[in-house]
C-alpha cells in the first residue's frame, strides 16, 4: 500500500489566481509541488521529513508513525546521532520505510506563542531540510505540518512559514529539486493548504 511518486498529483496553480499573492509566478516552479492528504509513512519518495524533539529518540504523532513504520534500525542510526537542536536538521536512512531517507528536524515549541525566534526556528527547520536533502541528491521530499501537533504553533500560522520557506529555496535552487510535497494529515490543514497555496505558487 505504498505511494509511489507518479501516483502523487502535481498541484496545478489555478488561473486568476489570488489578490493577494505573495510572490509572482516562477513556471520554473510549475510541476514541482504536490499537496498529498494521507500518512507520510506510505509515500514512496527520496526523503520524508520528521517533525522530531530534541532527542531525536521517537515520540508521539508523525514521529511515533514514522519510527513504527520504519522498524527498531531507525532509533539505533537516531542514537548515534546525539540528538538535534530546535530548527536543525538530521538525515537517516528510512529502513522498512518505502522512503529512501528521513530527515529529522526539531520544529519550535509555541504553546507559549508565536514570537519571532518561533518563526525563524520554524522557517530553518524548512531550510535546513531542503538543504539535507538536496546535500544527498534527495529530488523529492515530503513534509508534515511541523510543530502544529503537540508543539502548538497556530497551523494558520505556520502555513505562511512552510510556503514562504520553499517558496525562496526553489527560487533559488529549482534545479535540486524535482518535487515539494507537503503532506497533510488533518482535513482542516488540507483546506487551509489549499487556500494558501496559490498565495506562493501562483498561476499569474
Ligand atoms: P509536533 O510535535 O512538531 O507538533 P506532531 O507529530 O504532534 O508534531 O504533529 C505535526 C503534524 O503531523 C500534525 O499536523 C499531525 O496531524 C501530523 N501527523 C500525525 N501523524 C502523521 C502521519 N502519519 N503522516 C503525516 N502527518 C502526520
Amino acid at each position: 500500500d505504498f505511494v509511489p511518486l507518479h501516483d502523487i498529483s502535481v498541484w496545478t496553480p489555478t488561473a486568476g489566481g489570488s489578490e493577494k499573492t505573495v510572490y509572482p509566478r516562477n513556471k520554473k516552479l510549475d510541476n514541482k509541488i504536490s499537496l498529498y492528504s494521507g500518512d507520510i509513512t506510505k509515500l514512496e519518495i527520496d526523503a520524508i521529513v520528521n517533525a522530531a524533539n530534541k532527542t531525536l529518540l521517537g515520540g508521539g504523532g508523525v514521529d511515533g508513525a514514522i519510527h513504527r513504520a520504519a522498524g527498531p534500525m531507525l532509533k539505533q542510526e537516531c542514537v548515534s546521532l546525539h540528538g538535534c537542536e530546535t530548527g536543525e536538521a538530521k538525515i537517516t536512512c528510512g529502513y522498512g520505510l518505502p522512503a529512501k531517507y528521513v530527515i529529522h528536524t526539531v520544529g519550535p515549541v509555541a504553546q507559549g506563542g508565536v514570537g519571532d525566534e518561533e518563526k525563524k526556528a520554524l522557517r530553518s527547520c524548512y531550510k535546513n531540510s531542503l538543504n539535507a536533502a538536496a546535500k544527498n541528491n534527495a529530488r523529492s521530499v515530503a513534509f508534515p505540518c511541523i510543530s502544529t501537533g503537540v508543539y502548538g504553533y497556530p497551523p494558520e500560522q505556520a502555513v505562511h512559514e512552510a510556503l514562504a520557506t520553499v517558496r525562496e529555496y526553489l527560487d533559488e535552487h529549482h534545479d535540486k529539486l524535482d518535487r515539494v510535497i507537503f503532506c497533510v494529515f488533518l482535513p482542516t490543514d488540507k483546506e487551509l493548504y489549499m487556500k494558501t497555496l496559490p498565495l506562493y505558487f501562483p498561476a499569474d
